[in-house]
C-alpha cells in the first residue's frame, strides 16, 4: 500500500510574527514523516489566509515559492477560525487521504502527528488530539477553557473534553462531513457526529511562540454559546421545563391568593404582586433571548450564504485537483 498523502490544514490570522518560526516546523515534520515512509512526498502544509490585514499571505506566497510542499489558499475577509478551518479541509480533500488540522502558532506539538497518522493506518478516520495538562496557560484561561468544556456538555452540546481544532480526519470522513451543510459552525461538536472509528492522542500544550491570541474570554463565551445553541436544544427544554415550574408555582399562589380572599384576610398586597411581577418579567426577557438566539441562528440557516469564499490560491492549488480520491 501506497504511503498516504497528508495535508496539514493550517489557519492563520494576522499571523506575519509566528509564521517564519513555525512553517519551518511544520515542514520538518513533514518531511521527517515522509522519510520514515508514514506519508507520501505529495504531502503539504496548506495554509489558510483568514484575511489577515498584515503580510501573512505575502509570507505563504512566499514559503511556496521556496519550497513545493508549502501551499496556500486565501479566504476573501476575515471569517474567523472555524470557517477558516473548514475551507482549508474542503479544499485539501479531495487531494490527499488524511488531513491533521492545526493552530499555526506552535502552541500544539507537532510531535502528536506521529501518533496521529499511526491511528489513521491502524483503521481510525478521525484522531482527536486532546490537552494532557494546561500548565502553561494562565490559571484565568486554564479554569475558564475547562469551565467552557463542562458547561457545554451539560447544556447537551457533547464535545471531546480538551480537545481543540487539533486533530487528523481521513478523506473518507470529510467527504461524509461534507455533507453537514450547516452555516454555523462549531466543528469541534460537528465532527464527532460524524462517526467512524475514532480516538485521541493526548499532548501537552505549549506557550505561543509569537504574536498574541485572538481568544480572549469574550470570544470563549461567544464560541461556547454557539457550540451549545448549534449542537443542543436543551437550553429550550430546560426554559419549558422552568415553565412548568413556575405555573405550577403560580397556581398555588392562586389558590392562596383566593383563600387569603375568601376568609377576608386580603390586605393591600402591593409587594408581593410587585415581586412576582418583577420576578416573571425578568425571566420572560431572559428566556425570550434564549428562543431568539436560536430563531437567529435558524434565520442564518436559512440564508445559506457561503461559508468561505476564496480569493486566492498558491500556484499548485490552482490547479484541479487528482479526481482518483472519489
Ligand atoms: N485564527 C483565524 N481566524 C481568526 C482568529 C484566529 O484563522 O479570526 C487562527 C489563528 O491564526 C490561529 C488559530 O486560529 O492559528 C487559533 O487562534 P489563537 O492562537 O489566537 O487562539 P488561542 O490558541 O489563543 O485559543
Ligand atoms: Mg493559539
Amino acid at each position: 500500500m501506497l504511503p498516504p498523502v497528508l495535508y496539514m490544514v493550517i489557519p492563520c490570522y494576522n499571523e506575519q510574527e509566528v509564521l517564519p518560526v513555525t512553517s519551518g516546523m511544520f515542514l520538518n515534520k513533514l518531511q521527517e514523516l515522509v522519510k520514515k515512509g508514514r506519508i507520501s512526498d505529495d504531502s503539504r502544509v496548506l495554509f489558510v489566509d483568514d484575511g489577515s490585514r498584515d503580510d501573512t499571505w505575502k509570507i505563504i506566497t512566499g514559503l511556496s515559492r521556496q519550497d513545493p510542499h508549502f501551499q496556500g489558499i486565501s479566504q476573501s475577509r476575515n471569517r474567523g477560525h472555524q470557517n477558516a478551518v473548514l475551507a482549508g479541509l474542503m479544499e485539501a480533500r479531495d487531494r490527499c487521504d488524511i488531513t491533521i488540522s492545526i493552530d499555526c502558532d506552535g502552541q500544539d506539538d507537532i510531535n502528536a502527528m506521529d501518533a496521529m497518522v499511526d491511528a489513521y493506518l491502524d483503521g481510525c478516520d478521525i484522531v482527536y488530539g486532546v490537552r494532557s495538562s494546561r500548565e502553561t496557560d494562565t490559571a484565568f484561561k486554564r479554569i475558564t477553557a475547562e469551565g467552557f468544556y463542562k458547561f457545554m456538555n451539560r447544556m447537551g452540546a457533547e464535545v471531546v473534553f480538551n480537545h481543540a481544532d487539533y486533530r487528523l480526519m481521513s478523506a473518507r470522513a470529510l467527504k461524509e462531513f461534507a455533507r453537514f451543510k450547516e452555516v454555523n459552525l462549531f466543528l469541534r461538536g460537528m465532527v464527532p457526529l460524524v462517526g467512524f472509528k475514532s480516538t485521541s492522542v493526548y499532548y501537552e500544550r505549549h506557550e505561543r511562540l509569537a504574536g498574541k491570541s485572538h481568544y480572549p474570554l469574550k470570544k470563549m463565551i461567544a464560541l461556547a454559546f454557539d457550540g451549545i445553541t448549534s449542537l443542543s436544544v436543551k437550553p429550550i427544554r430546560l426554559i419549558t421545563m422552568f415553565g412548568l415550574l413556575i405555573s405550577f408555582l403560580s397556581f398555588i399562589g392562586i389558590i392562596w391568593a383566593l383563600v387569603t380572599a375568601f376568609t377576608g384576610k386580603a390586605v393591600a398586597g402591593w409587594a408581593s404582586t410587585a415581586c412576582i411581577v418583577c420576578f416573571i418579567g425578568g425571566i420572560q426577557c431572559l428566556f425570550l433571548g434564549v428562543i431568539g438566539e436560536y430563531v437567529g441562528k435558524i434565520y442564518l440557516e436559512v440564508k445559506a450564504r457561503p461559508r468561505y469564499i476564496i480569493a486566492g490560491r498558491t500556484e499548485e492549488m490552482e490547479k484541479a485537483p487528482d479526481q482518483k480520491k472519489d
